[in-house]
């Protein structure tokens, strides 16, 4: 909750992850038909992911990271198999799933604060309550000085930061995340990455992120899972035991990510064959 969560350093992070499953993913298949052929976006995947668990999805463009993360958040729903999270079918999109893209998704004529405040309008909160709710959010994500700029007037890391208050307003227990540092130079990717995991820690979340950056992944997460091109499969779980925060020049980082390299690699080359011109 947003109430009494003190501040945190990066240094404070061990994962939060319980044994309690949030998300279930079995036996999920996905196919989508573009001119006249079959593609199999999805296929056998199942996943379990704890409370609390910091996931990264890994993969190579095209191997079905974006359709897993849809069919999670109950955009599009798998062709069979199904998804259970915080115990019922996702059959629609909810509040107990929230929802960060790689495009900002901001709405270009609200203030920072009108957007983070969009949700919290729609579920007819009073508007004082609102505005502590969000001025408390916007304290906490270093926005407050911003919070009557349009998003026009931001910088990328900060609309990224917008995007993340606006979903942290409703305090879903998930967080879905597309590829949300891909847009921002390496610097502010950084930053961000540090600001999330001391989000996660603080608010506790579960969040599955998805990702093509290799460091990213295993900077970030408790557990990678790495996927397979067409169809998208889990070719391995991956799991991340180091400290946080990581170093990415230690010896066990470099020899983790090279481990997990050779394998994203080896569906890189298969995504290259597929996309050469017959
Ligand atoms: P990623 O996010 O890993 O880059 P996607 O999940 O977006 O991959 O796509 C997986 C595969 O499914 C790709 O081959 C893509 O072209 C195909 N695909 C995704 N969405 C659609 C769609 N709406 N219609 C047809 N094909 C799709
Ligand atoms: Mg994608």
């Amino acid at each position: 909750m947003l109430v009494g969560a003190k501040d945190m350093t990066v240094n404070d992070i061990k994962s939060n992850a319980s044994p309690t499953p949030q998300v279930v993913v079995e036996n999920v298949r996905k196919t989508f038909s573009s001119k006249g052929r079959e593609i199999v976006a999805l296929a056998g995947i199942d996943l379990t992911i704890s409370s609390g668990e910091f996931v990264a999805v890994l993969g190579p463009s095209g191997c079905g990271k974006s359709t897993l993360l849809n069919a999670l958040a109950g955009f599009s729903l798998p062709t069979s198999g199904r998804v259970i999270a915080n115990g019922a079918e996702v059959t629609h999109p909810g509040p107990d799933r929230g929802m960060v893209f790689q495009e900002y998704a901001l709405f270009p004529w609200m203030t920072v604060a009108e957007n983070v405040a969009f949700g919290l309008e729609i579920k007819k909160m009073k508007k004082q309550l609102i505005r502590e709710q969000v001025d408390r959010l916007l304290e906490k994500l270093q926005l407050l000085e911003f919070r009557d700029r349009f998003p026009k007037d931001l910088s990328g890391g900060m609309k990224q930061r917008v995007a993340i208050a606006r979903v942290l307003a409703l305090d879903p227990p998930i967080m879905l995340m597309d590829e949300p540092f891909g847009a921002l130079d390496a610097l502010t990717r950084r930053t961000m990455q540090d600001e999330l995991l001391r989000i996660w820690m603080e608010f506790r979340k579960t969040i599955v992120f998805v990702t093509h950056g290799i460091e990213e992944s295993i900077y970030l997460a408790d557990r990678v899972v790495v996927m397979t091109y067409r169809p998208g499969t889990i070719k391995r779980l991956v799991p991340v035991e180091l400290s946080r925060p990581r170093d990415v020049a230690s010896p066990r980082f470099i020899a983790l990510q090279k481990e997990v390299s050779a394998l994203v690699m080896e569906e890189q080359m298969r995504s290259r064959r597929d996309e050469r011109p017959a």
